[in-house]
Formats: C-alpha cells, structure tokens, sequence
C-alpha cells in the first residue's frame, strides 16, 4: 500500500516552498523505497524552485541524501531492506554507448523510478534530480542506492550524494590530481572546499584557495588549503603564479561557475597543466581566448559533471576514509535542521553563512 509522508515541495516559480503530505507508491520493477535519515540542501534545490531547471512543477526537492531501503520491487537483487545506502543521480544503464564503451560515469541514459510520487490530489511530482527526498521516504531506481557501511553518520555521507562528490571528484577523477602536484581551486563553497579536500587526499603538495570572501578563505585553510588568494584585492593569475615558483598550478578548478574566473583558471595554470570546469555556469555566459593560447599553452579543458565519479566504486570507498578518520566529511555539515526549516535554510545559504545545511528525520 501507498506510504502518505510529510515533504517538502516547490508548487510554483520563485514561491516560498512549502511541507505537504506526499503519496509513495510502493517500488515496482526496478524500484527501491528508502526511509530518508538525512538530506542536505544544495544550490540546485533552490535553482529548482527558481525555475531556473525546468518548468516541470510541482517539486518535490532534496537529493544529497542517506537513508535504509525499506522495501524493494519483485526483481530488485542489488539492494535489499535495511541496507543503509547514499543516493545518487547517476545509475548507470550498462547499455548506452558510453556504457558500452567502457565508461559508465558518463552514461547517457541513468536510470530514475519509473511510477511517480504524487500530492494527495493525485498531481505527479518532478523529484530533484530523480530522488526527492526532503521527504520521509522517497521512491528511487535501485541502481540509485549505493550501499556503504552502517556505521557512517547519514548527514555527513549523505552529501556524498551531490556538491562534496563533484568537488572531490573534479580534483580526484576528473583533474587526475597526483602526489606532489599544485592545485589551485576557484571559490570555495561547498563543491571548491570539497575539491580542496580532494586535493590533499590525492597527495597535492601546494593547494591555493581562491575566493572574494575572506571568511569562505578561513574555511578553506580549515579543510586544507595551504595558500589563500582573496581575489577582491589581488592579482590572481599573478598571486597563483607567485605561489608556484612562477609556473601557474598544474590543476586549476573553477568552482564558481564564471566566465571571468574560468578566464583566470585558465591562465592561472602551468604549461600543460589541467583546467576543470565544475562550477555550473548559466545559458548567456561566453568564454574569449585566444586560440592561440588554448593551443600554445597545451595541456587539457575538462568539463566535471558530478566529478566524473561512478557511485559504485565511490561511494562505499569515500564512506570507507570517512571512517578511517582520512576524509573529513563532518566539517561540511554546518548545522542540522527540520524539515520545516528548508526554506529558511535557502535564505542562510544565499547568503553564505551555511557550508551545508542538513535536514535530519
Ligand atoms: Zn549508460
Ligand atoms: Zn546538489
């Protein structure tokens, strides 16, 4: 039978967002249920109820989420009830062409629960990147449940699931960062300190945190930089040079999502050195380089969707350091919240004063 949760919903453009009950129909073929211990609240959330994803309202937002399957569909084998899982938004089809190649991280075609959750009225629900789950329980594909170990805290783990694996995976997978490399990361909210982190965890040496925020630079000595650049008052491309013997940084992550700052990482790197595009820019921003310096500089531009990372072999892994004590994935949670708070938590979030708040249930 149909589980009636409480849940957070985005009914129209630009409107305060608003707790309502939500109908969960049981999992069909494919489908897993899972009763939500922990969601954070990311950016794209907001950019949901902004309008600025589509015009598929309403929402039912919340998608950086752990939780405990409790109920799976006929054929499901993957996953089983009280398995303690992370939620993601890239199970992998095994059968599109970049599966087929070899290279499920960007599968084309990723894999969402087919029934749809609903408001009592019967209107279908868009949930936020296929998961919904500022709600109590939510209704997912099983190959968007990736089990980790139990004894993980669900509100640190749970932001594996979205902006703190795009940052470790832009310097981990798609930045390739090696020992002894230098990093220089551009903005640092959640997804720049994520990468400064994953930056330090693969052996990077020199890690220059960049931002116009001296506040967002104090944080990000905290999780590992060992340089700060306050953008608002110097030279960048200089500032990154100076601290690189001259050179510019073999890693460069644009964490912002700027034209302008993407221009500064790109001449902020060294020769040859690598330029990762993590930050999601909007429609009307352009870039303007000199063809000859894309070519003369050599080297690689790499767009980061979700960090490159494949949550089957991530997750569990990341979960793994976690609680080794090596990834450091409690300092992200800035305070933990109510369902009914989410709204508020926008507000403390536009203003940067919350690395991450989590809606704990
Ligand atoms: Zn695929
Ligand atoms: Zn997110």
């Amino acid at each position: 039978m149909a589980s009636q949760v409480q849940g957070v919903v985005a009914m129209a453009k630009g409107e305060p967002v608003s707790l309502v009950t939500v109908v969960v129909p049981d999992p069909g073929s494919g489908e897993a249920l899972v009763r939500v211990q922990a969601c954070g609240v990311c950016h794209t959330d907001l950019h949901y109820r902004e309008g600025a994803i589509n015009d598929e309202f309403p929402f039912l937002l919340g998608h950086e989420a752990a939780g405990v399957v409790e109920s799976v569909g006929p054929d499901v084998t993957s996953v089983q009830p009280g398995d303690f899982v992370v939620l993601n938004w890239r199970a992998v089809c095994g059968e599109c062409r970049s599966c087929r190649r070899g290279r499920p991280w960007y599968c084309f075609s990723t894999i969402n629960a087919t029934q749809k959750m609903t408001l009592t009225d019967g209107t279908p629900l868009s949930a936020a990147l296929g998961i919904g789950a500022f709600a109590e329980k939510t209704l997912v594909a099983a190959g968007q449940c990736t089990k980790v170990n139990p004894k993980a805290r669900p509100e640190a783990v749970g932001l594996l699931g979205c902006g703190v694996m795009a940052g470790l995976g832009a310097a981990m997978r798609t930045g390739e960062v090696g020992v002894g490399d230098s990093v220089a990361v551009f903005g640092c909210g959640g997804v720049g300190c994520a990468a400064i982190v994953g930056a330090h965890l693969a052996g990077a040496t020199t890690i220059i945190a960049i931002d116009l925020d001296p506040r967002k630079l104090d944080r990000a000595r905290e999780f590992g930089a060992t340089h700060v650049v306050n953008a608002s008052s110097e030279d960048v491309v200089e500032a990154v040079r100076g601290l690189t013997d001259g050179n510019g940084a073999n890693v460069c992550i644009e964490a912002v999502g700027n034209s302008k700052v993407m221009e500064q990482a790109f001449y902020a790197r060294d020769l040859a050195g690598t330029l990762v595009q993590v930050g999601v820019p909007t429609p009307e921003m352009r870039i303007d380089l000199a063809m000859i310096d894309f070519f003369g500089r050599g080297g690689q531009l790499k767009p980061s969707w979700y960090g490159d990372c494949l949550p089957s072999r991530d997750f569990p892994m990341l979960v793994d350091l976690y609680l080794e004590g090596r990834l450091d994935l409690d300092r992200f949670v800035s305070e933990t919240i109510s369902l009914g708070d989410v709204e508020e938590a926008f507000h403390r979030m536009e203003r940067g004063e919350v690395l991450r708040s989590v809606v704990v249930m």
